[in-house]
C-alpha cells in the first residue's frame, strides 16, 4: 500500500477551512485542541519544524522546570495528547501531523526517571519523545485506514473520516490502541520499572486511554486493530453488518520509512534548551552525537529500530572498550554511512568536544 497515495487523497478530500474544534466538540470524547495548539489564525508561537529532531540534554542545565521538581518527579498528570497532538489530514491538510509541546517531553522524561534531567540524560529524553510518537503515530494510522477503506468501497470522497471521528466508540478504542502501541514498545525496550511506571501513568488517564492494557499482547493487539478495523469499514459503508471478527488489521498500515511531519511547539523559546537536527538512517544505521560526553571522542551508533549497537572512536573507528563489536557487514555499512556523512559527523564531534579533529581516512 502506498502510504503517499492515501495522504494525497486525503487532502484532495480534505475539509479545509472548517475548524476542528467544531467537529471536537461533536465528537464527545475526542480531546480538545491543546491551548498550546491555536490553529484559528494558521499555527502560532513559535514552532520549529523538524521532521528529525532532538532535544540536546546537555543544553537542560539551567531548565527551569528541572530546579522547581524535586528528586522523585512524577509523571505528567494529563493524558498523552495534552503532551503531543495529531492534527488529522482532513481537517488540516496544510499543517496536519504531529505536534509535540517542548515542557510536556520534559516533563515526562523526568517523570520517567523519577527524579530532575540533566544533561546526560538524553536516552530519557529520546524514551519519552517515542512515547508520545509511538501514541501520535496510532492516530495516522487510523486516519490512513478510513482513507484506505473509503478509496477501497468508493465511499463518498472526503466524508469518512469526519463521520469517524465524531463516532464515540471508535475514537475511545482509538486512545486504547495508541496508548497500547506506545506502552507495547516501552515494554520491549526498558527496564520493567520503566514500563510499570508508564503502565501506571496511563492506567491514571481517561476514558479510553486507561484501557490500553486489553490491547497489550501480541494477540489482543490484532484483536484491538479488528474491533477499530470494523468501526473503518462501517463508517465507509453504512449499511455493511458489523463483523469484528473479520481479519481486517491490514487497513492499519506499518508506515515503514514513511515520514509523518512532526513539529515542536516552543513555549520556552527564551530558555535555553535547544533542538539538534539527527544524522539520518542510512545503510541501516543512525550515528548520533552526544555533548557533555567524555574522552575519547566518539559517536553512538543504532541500528534499527534505534536500537543502541555500539560506541566507536574518532577518527580510528575502534569500537569503545567493553562494547560490542561490529559483524563485517556492520562495518562495511558504517564505512559506507561515513563516505556520505563523515563530514557532518566530524563537524559535531568537533563543536561537542571543542577542539579540532582529523577527517577519517578514505
Ligand atoms: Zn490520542
Amino acid at each position: 500500500m502506498s502510504i503517499q497515495s492515501l495522504v494525497d487523497y486525503a487532502i484532495e478530500n480534505s475539509l479545509e477551512g472548517r475548524p476542528l474544534d467544531v467537529d471536537v466538540s461533536q465528537s464527545l470524547v475526542r480531546p480538545p485542541l491543546p491551548e498550546w495548539l491555536r490553529v484559528e489564525d494558521g499555527l502560532t508561537g513559535p514552532i520549529v519544524v523538524a521532521d528529525v529532531f532532538e532535544f540536546d540534554a546537555a543544553s537542560l542545565t539551567d531548565f527551569p522546570l528541572s530546579s522547581d521538581r524535586g528528586p522523585g518527579s512524577r509523571m505528567p498528570p494529563t493524558d498523552v495528547d495534552a503532551l503531543a497532538y495529531y492534527l488529522p489530514i482532513h481537517f488540516y491538510p496544510r499543517q496536519w501531523g504531529i505536534y509535540y509541546l517542548d515542557v510536556g517531553a520534559i516533563q515526562l522524561a523526568e517523570g520517567l526517571k523519577g527524579a530532575p534531567l540533566t544533561p546526560w540524560d538524553q536516552a530519557w529524553l529520546d524514551l519519552a519523545m517515542q512515547i508520545l510518537y509511538d501514541h501520535e503515530r496510532f492516530h495516522f494510522m487510523a486516519e490512513v485506514a478510513v482513507t484506505g477503506a473509503e478509496v477501497a468501497l468508493a465511499a463518498d470522497r472526503g466524508r469518512s473520516y469526519p463521520t469517524f471521528f465524531r463516532d464515540p466508540a471508535a475514537a475511545l478504542l482509538e486512545e486504547a490502541l495508541a496508548n497500547a502501541q506506545a506502552y507495547r514498545r516501552v515494554r520491549g525496550k526498558a527496564d520493567p520499572s520503566i514500563s510499570s511506571s508508564v503502565e501506571t501513568w496511563m492506567l491514571g488517564q481517561g476514558p479510553g486511554y486507561r484501557d490500553f492494557g486489553a490491547f497489550v499482547d501480541d494477540a489482543d493487539w490484532v484483536l484491538g486493530k479488528r474491533q477499530e478495523g470494523d468501526f473503518v469499514l462501517s463508517t465507509a459503508s453504512p449499511a455493511r453488518p458489523s463483523s469484528p471478527a473479520l481479519p481486517t488489521e491490514f487497513l492499519f498500515p506499518n508506515i515503514g520509512s514513511y515520514r509523518i511531519p512532526q513539529y515542536m511547539v516552543l513555549t520556552t523559546a527564551r530558555r535555553s534548551i535547544r533542538l539538534e537536527k539527527r544524522f539520518p538512517k542510512a545503510f541501516n544505521m543512525e550515528i548520533r552525537v552526544n555533548t557533555a560526553e567524555h574522552d575519547p571522542p566518539h559517536f553512538h551508533l543504532f541500528t534499527p529500530p534505534r536500537d543502541f549497537k555500539t560506541r566507536c572512536t574518532w577518527p580510528e573507528l575502534d569500537v569503545m572498550r567493553g562494547d560490542p563489536g561490529l559483524s563485517r557487514r556492520e562495518r562495511k555499512n558504517l564505512e559506507r554511512y561515513l563516505v556520505v556523512y563523515g563530514e557532518e559527523v566530524r563537524r559535531k564531534l568537533v563543536a561537542a568536544w571543542g577542539r579540532d579533529l582529523p577527517a577519517i581516512p578514505t
